[in-house]
């Protein structure tokens, strides 16, 4: 098989950087993305896109570390070129801070991450409320500018951007030898995966350039994450809620918590309310498949799932795809070689 056709479903964060690691680590592949919306219309487009994993319950921590480890290399180095403004990437400091001891007083990422360490007391004096904290520097993605970023990239590749929704992938076997299933929350209906529920998340977008450090509480439900032009404010974990209308209650909860821990953000200005479903699992579902209808076969490779943390762990679990990929393609070469009787 010369150039394997390989189509790339979905254009979030995940779909675009698989798509891209397909491209370096299989050159002679023909890489399509097909997507019912790309930036600024996916659940990426609306993340905060801080670099502070999340824990899947069911995947390995030594996998979990690996995926971030990759991650923060490679936007670290990314962070240190001339790409970084363009990218969207950028170093910020700040503080994880909680009521009570945290469960682990070292996280898994803690050596990942630069510069990781307890506060100060002097540091912990802005915090009335809270007894202990963390402070360190980490990588930040401005979302929709390192989305774009990654189109770029892929179209300097080659590789063609389609807008289409595929209701089934069988109806992508006769243009390609292997699918992609980089959907998202979409894999609910794509593949009927059950184990994958929505976890609402209502965030407030601000004008406030005096906040430069970070404010995490530690529960990860109030946040404050400052970026190249605007705020973060959050948020909110709801659990199977698939509403994407923002509430207003809610927006004013998020508004309150966070002054609670920066009171200056009175003064914040150009409120904007998102809302986005993070694609949840127990585990991200990053697998290879072979589906079959009769003797036709259709190499499918899975990455979605990722949850609040698609974006901590995207470049890992792309690589790990890419190499999924790979196997695809020496199996098609195999069966394709071997002598008909
Ligand atoms: P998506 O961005 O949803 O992309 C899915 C793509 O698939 C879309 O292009 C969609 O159009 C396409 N698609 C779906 N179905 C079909 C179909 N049938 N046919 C064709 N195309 C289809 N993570 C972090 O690491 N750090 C953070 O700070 C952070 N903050 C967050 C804050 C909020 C409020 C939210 C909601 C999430 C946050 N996340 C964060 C999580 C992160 O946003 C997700 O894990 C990540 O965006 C998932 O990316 P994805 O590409 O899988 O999904």
């Amino acid at each position: 098989m010369a150039s394997p056709k390989v189509a790339v479903v979905g254009a979030g964060v995940i779909g675009l950087s698989t798509a891209l690691c397909i491209t370096e680590t299989c050159p002679s592949c023909s890489v399509a993305v097909l997507s019912d919306q790309f930036s600024p219309n996916t659940t990426s487009d609306v993340a905060a896109g801080m670099l502070i994993p999340h824990i899947y319950p069911d995947t390995p921590i030594r996998r979990q570390k690996q995926w971030f480890q990759e991650t923060f290399t490679y936007l670290f180095a990314i962070c240190n070129s001339a790409e970084a403004s363009e990218a969207g990437i950028h170093l910020v400091s700040g503080w994880q801070i909680f009521k009570s001891p945290p469960k682990e007083e070292l996280p898994f990422w803690s050596d990942i991450v630069l510069g990781f360490r307890p506060m100060s007391k002097a540091e912990l004096q802005k915090f009335p409320q809270h007894r202990f904290g963390q402070a360190f520097t980490t990588l930040k993605c401005d979302c929709p500018s390192y989305l774009l970023w990654l189109e770029k990239r892929l179209k300097a590749t080659g590789t063609q951007m389609h807008t289409r929704k595929v209701a089934d992938l069988w109806e992508l076997h006769r243009e390609y030898d292997i699918v992609v299933n980089c959907t998202g929350m979409g894999a609910h209906q794509l593949v009927g995966d059950k184990q994958l529920f929505p976890v609402r998340g209502q965030v407030l977008k601000v004008r406030a350039p005096w906040v430069t450090q970070f404010i995490r509480d530690g529960d990860g439900l109030t946040y404050i994450y400052p970026g190249i032009h605007r705020v973060t404010l959050g948020g909110t974990r709801e659990k199977g809620s698939w509403s994407l209308s923002p509430d207003a209650g809610t927006t004013r909860d998020i508004f309150d918590r966070c002054c609670s821990l920066e009171p200056s953000l009175q003064g914040a200005q150009d409120i904007e309310v998102r809302v986005g479903l993070r694609p949840s699992r127990q585990c991200v579902r990053v697998q290879r498949e072979v589906l079959s209808q009769g003797r036709i076969k259709l190499p499918v490779v899975h990455n979605y799932g990722h949850g609040a943390g698609g974006f901590s762990v995207h470049r890992g679990t792309a690589k790990e795809a890419a190499h999924l990929v790979e196997e695809c393609i020496s199996a098609l070469q195999g069966s394709s070689s071997r002598p008909k009787l």
